[in-house]
């Protein structure tokens, strides 16, 4: 049994130690966040994520998990110690690595023995390599430290599943002995056969924003071509259906609507954009996937005003602020966006979503945060659909054309039958059609 450190108890941060003391490690999770972790003592999890709470619980009843804001008596223990602290954008497209350096400044003087530090967090190239530096500098007399990159791919909403069974895990490690120690930690996983890629940590770090992007390229493509489906007659939905038979395109991540959102692609897009501009090439297909996928809220907001002729004084429900479904997660969220355009444009706004509502109303927006979609719905203008949970997708359109004051659906997420909708007396819009 391996003791581990994990620093953050963020999505990433809990996540992983809930699921490496499933593995049966001792997993201390440790955070600067003393209302979260007096949170997490008392068996809550401070944000939604199916399945996580038990998982948790668990794992914390059976002493393999437990919690503290105590990090010098936590990388004591410990042999392993992962950092899963949050790496934003800092305002200028680059990573804020600030958060990052603090936690290997506090750890460093804490450090015995042989030990491997582990960066979970997504981190620009030469990351790893400065936190090498760092530690050499600040380590102890008689105390010794590898460093490893092990970036994170799991998706909030399915993230315990992810992290379970993945697609392949990637160690970055130079010493035969943090590989090592690393392949132990995942043996499980191995056991399954899941591929373990083990390479540089410059390599490493590089999958995951070569990752993240590629997923961004291709969901901006599909808007892009959703754009030309709506000047030619042609249909996204039976495009993508169709391009995604293809083997060599794959299915996923090809569906048209307000583009994507959420805490990691847009940031990861622009650092890599950041980190390939350091490097003196320049990332011209990442840069093009975000120009498009800027416009997409706004492309949205256009389809309302056109079949309301208007939005100034005019109600619109939002369903969805999340920034996908199955997570309360709205950091870069479409809804967000579209928000903040409906009031440039003088509208008012009434919203719902299943699970983020306090989240939006700890970010005292002005809007009206209501119970229900009927209730968001009730005398509103127009209806936009902008996250696709399940609920929203079976909705009663009877009971929606009636909650409505005029019979306008802006679909975000190409959810609804189109002809069904026209068929319904909905005057409809979605996109790529
Ligand atoms: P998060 O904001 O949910 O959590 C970060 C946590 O770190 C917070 O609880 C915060 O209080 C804590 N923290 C900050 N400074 C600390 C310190 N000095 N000591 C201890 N705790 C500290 O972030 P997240 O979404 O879990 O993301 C973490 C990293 O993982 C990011 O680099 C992100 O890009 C990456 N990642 C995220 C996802 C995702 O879906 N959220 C997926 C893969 C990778």
């Amino acid at each position: 049994m391996v003791t581990i450190c994990m620093v953050g108890t963020g999505y990433v941060g809990l996540v992983t130690g809930a699921c490496l003391a499933d593995f049966g490690n001792r997993v201390i999770c440790v955070d600067v966040d003393a209302q979260r972790i007096e949170m997490l003592k008392n068996g809550r999890v401070p944000f939604f994520e199916p399945l996580l709470e038990d998982l948790v619980q668990r794992n914390y009843e059976a002493q393999r998990l437990s919690f503290t804001a105590d990090l010098p008596s936590a990388v004591r223990e410990a042999s392993i110690v992962f950092i899963a602290v949050g790496t934003p954008d800092r305002g200028d497209g680059h990573a804020d690595l600030s958060y990052l350096f603090k936690v290997v400044e506090d750890i460093s003087p804490h450090l015995s023995g042989y030990k491997v530090v582990v960066t979970k967090s997504t981190v620009p190239v030469g990351t790893g390599r400065r936190v090498q530096q760092m530690l050499h500098d600040l380590l102890p007399a008689g105390a010794e430290a590898d460093v490893a990159s092990n970036p994170e791919f799991l998706r909030e909403g399915s993230a315990i599943e992810d992290f379970m069974r993945p697609n392949r895990v990637v160690i970055g490690a130079e010493t035969d002995r943090a590989r090592e120690q690393m392949r132990e930690l995942y043996r499980p996983l191995y056991l399954l056969e899941t591929p373990i890629v083990v390479t540089g940590i410059e390599t490493a770090e590089l999958i995951k924003y070569a990752s993240n992007a590629f997923l961004a390229v291709k969901i901006s493509y599909a808007n892009e071509i959703a754009n030309l489906c709506e000047r030619v007659g042609a249909d996204i939905k039976v495009v993508a259906k169709a391009m995604g038979l293809d083997h060599r395109i794959g299915s996923k991540f090809l569906h048209a609507g307000v583009g994507y959102g959420g805490s990691c692609f847009p940031k990861d897009t622009e650092a890599l954009i950041k980190i390939a501009e350091t490097a003196g090439t320049d990332a011209r297909i990442v840069r093009a996937a975000v120009d498009v996928n800027r416009e997409r809220a706004a492309i949205a907001v256009d389809k309302a005003h056109k079949l309301l002729g208007g939005l100034s004084g005019k109600t619109i429900a939002l369903l969805g602020l999340a920034f996908k479904p199955n997570t309360d997660d709205v950091r870069e969220a479409a809804a967000l966006k579209i928000h903040a355009l409906l009031r440039r444009h003088g509208a008012a706004v009434r919203a719902f979503d299943p699970v983020a509502m306090e989240r939006v109303r700890s970010l005292a927006l002005d809007l009206t945060l209501c119970s229900s979609a009927y209730e968001a719905m009730q005398g509103a203008d127009a209806m936009m659909l902008v996250t696709e949970w399940n609920e929203f997708r079976t909705l009663d359109l009877q009971r929606m054309r009636q909650a409505l004051r005029q019979p306008v659906v802006i679909d975000c997420r190409n959810v609804y039958d189109r002809e069904r909708m026209v068929e319904l007396g909905f005057r409809y819009d979605a996109f790529g059609a």
